[in-house]
């Protein structure tokens, strides 16, 4: 059997899109469940669009998210360069060659030559003029150093027919496709040369991409079919919405890699949640390890209707990741989330992490959460009302003043300590639990929103803050 070669070659932006992450993934899950290798390249001949930095993101984008390559730019590889800035003098080889071959044909034509090409509708055809240039010709000009692109030479009749593995049938015919630019006349190639010379050189047996390819892939045959060889297996993966009519698209700042996970979400949650973009397992998970998603993966599975980017779902998935943490785990991803908040260096941020872990969906939340550590003053004291618990204002007047006492006394300031002394003033009053702790939950946070209940407050806060608090909330009562 031939040995399965995926690769992901992303162009180098500056950013990894969660589009590009997730064929990255496919391309990974792919190779990996079927026992293959995994390459990655960098497709970086638009020399314009080059932004310093960029293959970093990628490096670091993959790293974090676990997509581990087999061979790539800094990992080598028997069939490198991987950089295709780096392989210029192989794309030119092979386009002589596909002109010798028919394929392909020079092409002088000036700016303003295919400029009046335009017709009516602002659409331009190349018109195949270069195509009749004698071989004596091209070589004179060549020679001359006029400025020459080479093209590709498509048929003007027939259609063009693959069978996509995800998509089935293609066909297109010919007469839609274009003579497109193979080597720029900077020498370099474009990507519509460029990917058919890599992926055959570096023995790819599966190409999975994008949909956007879909069409044009029958062009990147006829060059196999020219050149003699075999074409490779096609995956296209449907497009990604952001709602019912948008496309998630590079523009949205919200589509990439490093945004989500400043916003903190864990890399491996975004992975996970991007495999299920465009893929159902069959047993219906949801939440899976790596290994699960190489084990579970098939074609079968990847849908061909655009998939829709789903927040909500994301954010469920990050929190049910967040919640398998340890507290030291949890306490080192959301570090640089405490820092944001005034409370950091003020409190024990390792019981902090116990208690934000299952509250928690996003690491961003934590600021906010945990805001009421840092600000206590005049709140509404109609916060102590509580239907269901049966408690107001009135009965806080009560209560406040038995649980400061309690707590005052207690020997040491543990959550067992705490809650025994807290639940057993409820007893000893013959009132409900809620009617001592939602008083005390209020009058230590003045909020009626916190994460975690009263004796959680009380712990984090300490002690002497919790007197403090109370004593300020009896005033406030009393006023
Ligand atoms: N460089 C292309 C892109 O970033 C790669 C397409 C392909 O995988 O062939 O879209």
């Amino acid at each position: 059997m031939e040995k399965i070669r995926t690769r992901f070659a992303p162009s180098p932006t500056g950013f990894m899109h969660l589009g590009g992450l997730r064929t990255a993934l496919y391309c990974y899950l792919y190779s990996k469940k079927h026992g293959g290798d995994f390459i990655l390249r960098i497709e970086d001949t638009d020399q314009e669009r080059f932004v310093e930095g960029a293959v970093e993101v990628i490096y670091s984008s993959l790293n974090e998210s676990g997509i581990c390559y087999d061979e790539g730019p800094d990992k080598g590889g028997e069939f490198g360069p991987y950089v295709q800035s780096e392989r210029k003098a192989i794309y030119l080889e092979y386009a002589k060659k596909l002109v010798e071959l028919g394929g392909a044909y020079y092409c002088f034509c000036t700016k303003e030559r295919l400029e009046s090409l335009t017709d009516e509708n602002g659409n331009r055809k190349y018109d195949k003029h270069c195509l009749k240039l004698s071989k004596e010709e091209v070589e004179a000009r060549i020679a001359a150093g006029e400025p020459y692109v080479i093209r590709q030479n498509i048929p003007l009749e027939g259609t063009s027919v693959y069978e996509d593995m995800v998509f089935g049938t293609i066909s297109v015919d010919y007469a839609d496709l274009e003579d497109n630019i193979l080597i720029k006349s900077d020498g370099l190639p474009t990507y519509n040369f460029a990917n058919v010379v890599d992926d055959h050189l570096m023995k790819i047996s599966h190409v999975i991409r994008g949909t956007e390819y879909l069409s044009s892939t029958p062009k990147y045959n006829l060059m196999y079919d020219t050149f003699g060889w075999e074409r490779p297996h096609y995956i296209h993966l449907p497009i990604i919405m952001k709602d019912q009519t948008r496309k998630l698209s590079k523009r949205y700042g919200d589509a990439n890699f490093d945004d989500f996970v400043n916003k903190g979400y864990l890399p491996e949650a975004i992975v996970n949640y991007v495999a299920l973009l465009g893929w159902s397992p069959k047993e219906n998970v949801e939440k899976m390890t790596m290994a699960q998603m190489i084990e579970l993966f098939s074609l079968d599975g990847v849908s061909k209707s655009p998939s829709i980017f789903d927040d909500v779902k994301l954010r469920w998935l990050n929190g049910e990741y967040l919640k398998e943490l340890s507290d030291e785990e949890f306490l080192k991803v959301a570090t640089p989330f405490f820092k944001q908040s005034k409370v950091y260096g003020k409190y024990d941020l390792l019981q902090l992490s116990a208690l934000l872990k299952t509250r928690v969906e996003i690491l961003s939340e934590i600021p906010d959460k945990i805001n009421f550590l840092e600000e206590f003053g005049e709140y509404d004291t109609a916060l102590f009302f509580h239907k269901k618990m049966k408690t107001d204002a009135e009965l806080a007047k009560t209560v406040l003043p038995w649980i400061r006492e309690k707590l005052a006394s207690a020997p040491s300031f543990d959550h067992d300590t705490i809650h025994d002394l807290l639940i057993g003033l409820a007893t000893e009053k013959e009132m409900k639990n809620g009617q001592i702790l939602w008083p005390a939950r209020v009058a230590l946070s003045g909020k009626d929103v916190t994460p975690g209940g009263a004796i959680e407050l009380a712990l984090i806060l300490g002690k002497e803050e919790c007197l403090r608090r109370i004593d300020f909330s009896i005033n406030l009562l009393n006023k």
